[in-house]
């Protein structure tokens, strides 16, 4: 078993260098045993958990041109299933640019408009999805998006963060920039890209054509588009694949410029954060919300409603002690008249959890308490 993060060949490699170390797994969001469907006989809260057709694939991620080759490449038979997805989404031509396979834009409108129903409607069911194996078929080679993102994470909220406001737009920018390289490597026509040389933006669409809502490809715009590349878009996308192979991640920042280099520096201080498992010298209690009341414990949900924390009864009272005062007098004053003693990995894990919250406006005051690295454990507090 690892304790390092199971993340696409290529993108470990990088990260691996670009943060000098492994990244820990989330242990806890086990996508081949998913933890969102309800154990039998469980009572559930009401749109709790996932469907097992579905888990949390919903979603139709965009697949640059260099993964799109990637999966097209994979020799390995337990890809042929997948595989055959993309060839499918390909040959329906509808998004299908130089650059790579782009979300359909009815898709996304729908996406956008329908949270309640993450993991829970086969209409936002991902294509990639195998419903007879019950798992992605393309996950070797997910992108961005798939590769960063859990449903449940060991250091909650510091641990979400890490990944969906460090990691995830830092391997975003890199495949845009990574696509584009391949295509200018590779001598395509620049005129052509011209209407991609923006990031895909995530705002409201405004407005669909007919072709999109059919999904269906102009045969004129797609002609105009791929040049003499038409008709042999698999073969372009193997091209690109082959382009990026080999990269190291250094490379990969000469590559892609300023934003990826200033995101990867960024990328570095969360992962700094990540380990650092020292008292903060401030807390304070946060909002957060009761879901459900056990024997002698309290489900609570606070950063995530996917990822509800579960702690003693007796705990949540005393937490008002961290009010106005630093961490270590609270822990005693409440060892004292509570006769509780909160061991420091609980309160780390309260403050990753969002029960507690760091007390910003000193923050800056006071350096943290020193203390060794600890186990992470699991979103059960004890
Ligand atoms: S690409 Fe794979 S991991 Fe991503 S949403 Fe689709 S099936 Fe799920």
């Amino acid at each position: 078993m690892t304790d390092e993060a199971i993340l696409p060949d290529l993108y470990g490699r990088w990260l691996k260098d670009c943060l000098s170390g492994p990244i820990p797994a989330e242990s806890q969001a086990n996508c081949a045993h998913c933890v969102m469907l309800p154990l039998p006989g469980e009572a559930a809260p009401a749109g709790f958990y996932f469907e097992p057709a579905i888990k949390c694939c919903s979603y139709l991620p965009e697949l640059h041109n260099f993964l799109t080759g990637q999966i097209l490449n994979a020799q390995d038979p337990d890809m042929q299933a997948g595989r055959r997805t993309v060839e499918a989404r390909i040959a329906a031509g509808a998004g299908v640019t130089p650059l790579g396979l782009a979300p359909a834009a009815d898709y996304m409108l729908l996406y956008r408009h329908s949270r309640p129903a993450f993991g829970r409607s086969k209409a936002l069911r991902c294509p990639h999805y195998l419903e007879e194996r019950g798992h992605c078929g393309i996950w070797k080679y997910r992108e961005s998006t798939c590769a960063t993102w859990f449903c449940k994470h060991r250091r909650g909220a510091l641990g979400q963060s890490f990944w969906r406001d460090y990691l995830q737009p830092l391997l975003a920018w890199v495949e845009h920039s990574l696509a584009l390289w391949c295509a200018l490597e590779l001598g395509f026509e620049l005129e052509a890209l011209r209407p991609y040389l923006t990031p895909t933006q995530d705002g409201e669409t405004e407005g669909l054509q007919p072709e999109q809502l059919e999904r269906r490809a102009d045969p004129r715009a797609q002609k105009r588009l791929w040049r003499h590349w038409l008709g042999r878009e698999e073969e372009w996308y193997r091209a690109c694949a082959r382009q990026i192979a080999e990269l190291e991640w250094q490379q990969v920042l000469a590559i892609c410029g300023p934003e990826v280099k200033a995101m990867a520096r960024l990328a570095r201080q969360a992962y700094e954060r990540l380990l650092d498992h020292r008292l903060p010298p401030r807390l304070e209690p946060a909002a957060c919300e009761l879901v459900q009341i056990r024997d002698g414990t309290l489900r609570i949900s606070s950063y995530s409603a996917l990822d509800p924390v579960e702690i003693p009864s007796a705990i949540l009272p005393v937490l008002h002690y961290f009010r106005d005062c630093k961490v270590r007098e609270a822990i005693e004053a409440i060892a004292e008249q509570e006769n509780i003693r909160l061991s420091d990995d609980l309160v780390i894990k309260l403050a990753d959890f969002g029960l507690l919250q760091i007390t910003t406006d000193r923050e800056a005051e006071e350096p943290p308490d020193p203390r060794p690295g600890g186990d992470n454990g699991a979103s059960h507090l004890e």
